[in-house]
């Protein structure tokens, strides 16, 4: 299914990453499994085998090239879909320990299966995240919640925010357009702080990271629901 070992090896090169046998075994095994049940359920847009390898697989890779992230640390993934960015990301970091959260149940019983045949245990949440954030079981429980492609970024703020530790970081994947300080009020109010903005290119399109660090608590005001978050954004 993807390009051949030669050519993922010089991609993941070129962005500064290593592609060991097994992780071209293992994503291969996800590029082919992606597509396959992408016949049937919508997961995503992107199923030609090489545009997989850089926009998926290399893009979320990325993530801990771009930000630091610690040894065995804590990670949720807000609105992952298929897995992006944290499956590919635990491939190539197997000591993280992973928390997959969708609202759609659909994907999540994709990524079960998944996660079996990557041979890779995560935890899954089906949910919606401004719900399961205000559970104790959830909140302020992660050194990481990273999302990629889920909403702008005051809502995405809301969204993610209360899963931070204090201490710990949210880190929000990009593309180029957003107007990022139309954020930055949720930050503070959510008990974070904008650490950096980072730019960087894949493939000749332009990428942003922003990395935020919790400095205190979140209010139990927040989140609010999804009725009330969508009326009027922080
Ligand atoms: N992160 C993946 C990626 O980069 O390919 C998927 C992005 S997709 C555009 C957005 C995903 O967020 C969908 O799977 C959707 O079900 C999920 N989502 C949207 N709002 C959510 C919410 N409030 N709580 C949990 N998941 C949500």
């Amino acid at each position: 299914m993807l390009p051949d070992l030669e050519f993922c090896c010089s991609v993941f090169k070129e962005n500064g990453l290593m592609l060991t046998e097994e992780l071209y075994r293992k994503l291969d095994i996800y590029a082919e499994f992606l597509v396959e049940y992408n016949n049937n359920v919508n997961l995503t847009a992107i199923t030609e085998p090489k545009e997989i390898l850089v926009k998926h697989f290399v893009d979320s890779i990325l993530l801990c090239k771009e930000a630091e992230i610690p040894e065995n640390a804590s990670i949720i993934d807000i609105g992952t879909g298929a897995g992006f960015p944290s499956v590919p990301l635990k491939l190539y970091r197997n000591d993280l320990k992973l928390t997959l959260l969708d609202s759609l149940n659909k994907r999540i019983t994709f990524l079960k299966e998944l996660c079996g045949r990557l041979e890779i245990e995560a935890d899954f949440i089906h949910g919606r995240a401004e719900d399961i954030s205000k559970t104790t079981e959830y909140r302020e429980k992660f050194d990481i919640a990273c999302a990629r492609a889920v909403a702008n970024m005051s809502l995405l703020s809301e969204l993610c925010i209360p899963f931070v530790k204090v201490g710990g970081a949210f880190t929000a994947m990009k593309g180029p357009g957003e107007d990022i300080s139309l954020g930055y009020n949720a930050v503070r109010v959510l008990g974070g702080e904008i650490e950096e903005e980072r730019e960087y290119t894949l493939g000749g399109e332009g990428r942003k990271l922003v990395i935020v660090r919790k400095i205190t608590q979140t209010s139990t005001k927040y989140p609010r629901n999804s009725s009330q978050i969508k009326k009027k954004l922080l």
